[in-house]
């Protein structure tokens, strides 16, 4: 029987992460975590940790890791917004600036959690069809909305949307605010970054989850003019002043000065990741070019979810998304060359076991 107060409660469909198991051997290609330990740096800081600093709540305005991000990025401190991972940045930016009748725009396959945020803030929303090949369609954005956002690259595709695309779509999105979420931008794309100079409606969402292998330190950032960095931080302060904690912002520092081990984890990824295309394309698998830590890949004698399953009896997890238009796909995140050895070598097993 439904309890009186049942009907007071939001209820909303949650977002649905990947598994997150906690085996001692296994091969995780499931969330794109980034298979490398983070920056030596990181260790370093984290053993220097000052267990007296937790006493005391810490810097509300983030200063050291703003100022740590902007100087890395060229930019002014007023330009950087900082939140607990990327997807707490983003949300603070649904609930800052979508607030039209109309609805906000973004693609129909697309990062799983813009639906949930439009959802719970109660914002309209409107998805848009990718082509046949996964690419954006820059007309569909040209309408009347009340906001736009999409990862680029795209996930789970890797998909990249080009530097003219974007500026087309900001070119007929001056009204709104156009949000390019670039959480897998360092393998390999091009960030929109510079379109900042040119575009005060534009906010660059960044995160140290993926490219920085800090996914379990929670850090993200945007970047837009101060104008918009000012009004999210007014709605982050009246929210949850606090959300970043005194050892995440420690660490972040210390991993953004380490920009060469940055760089050459990136490279390792990178070459990693173009090998196995080649040797998935051998097996008959087919995916669009991929710009990110990640190929979605699917194989037209081989049912997705049925090699999901084989893999995962192995202790491979790899991601299979049970959706119209990609359920024959599976997200492979890029891991360490032996882990996409073992991957490559079960996926060979069972396509020879199944004929
Ligand atoms: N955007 C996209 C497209 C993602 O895939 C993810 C990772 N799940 C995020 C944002 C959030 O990443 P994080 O909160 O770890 O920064």
């Amino acid at each position: 029987m439904m309890k009186a107060w049942e009907k007071n409660i939001r209820k909303v469909v949650p977002y649905v992460p990947g598994e997150q198991p906690n085996k001692e051997r296994m091969i995780k290609l499931n969330t794109n975590e980034n298979p490398y330990p983070p920056a030596p740096g990181v260790a370093e800081a984290l053993k220097n940790l000052d267990p007296d600093r937790l006493r005391l709540y810490p810097d509300p305005a983030c200063t050291r890791l703003v100022d740590a991000i902007a100087k890395q990025k060229g930019l002014k401190p007023e330009q950087i917004f900082v939140g607990v991972g990327s997807d707490d940045v983003l949300a603070m930016c649904f609930m800052t600036f979508f607030n039209s009748e109309k609805p906000i725009l973004f693609p129909d396959i697309t990062y799983s959690f813009y639906d949930v945020w439009a959802e719970e803030f109660r914002i309209p929303y409107e998805t848009q069809p990718l082509d046949d090949d996964f690419n954006i369609r820059k007309e569909d954005y040209y309408k009347e909305n009340g906001g736009v956002i999409f990862p680029n690259p795209n996930a789970p595709t890797g998909v990249e949307a080009s530097q003219e695309m974007i500026e087309d779509i900001l070119q007929h999105n001056q009204d709104v605010i156009v949000i390019i979420d670039e959480a897998y931008v360092d393998f390999g794309a091009r960030t929109a970054q510079p379109l900042l100079e040119k575009y005060d409606n534009l906010i660059v969402v960044q995160t140290f989850s993926k490219s920085r292998s800090m996914a379990g330190m929670r850090i993200g950032y945007a970047m837009a003019s101060p104008e918009l960095i000012k009004y999210l931080n007014d709605v982050k302060y009246s929210f949850n002043s606090y959300t970043m904690d005194q050892t995440a912002l420690d660490l972040g520092v210390a991993s953004i000065e380490d920009q060469a081990y940055f760089e050459e984890t990136l490279h390792k990824i990178i070459q990693t990741r173009e090998r196995v295309k080649l040797r998935l394309t051998e097996l008959g698998f087919t995916f669009r070019d991929s710009r990110s830590n990640f190929i979605f890949a699917s194989h037209k004698s081989c049912p997705a979810e049925e090699l999901f399953e084989k893999l995962k009896e192995k202790d491979i997890y790899v991601r299979y998304f049970n959706k119209p238009r990609i359920h024959n796909y599976l997200r492979i995140t890029i891991g360490t060359d032996a882990e996409m050895d073992e991957f490559l070598s079960e996926v060979e097993n069972y396509l020879k076991e199944s004929g």
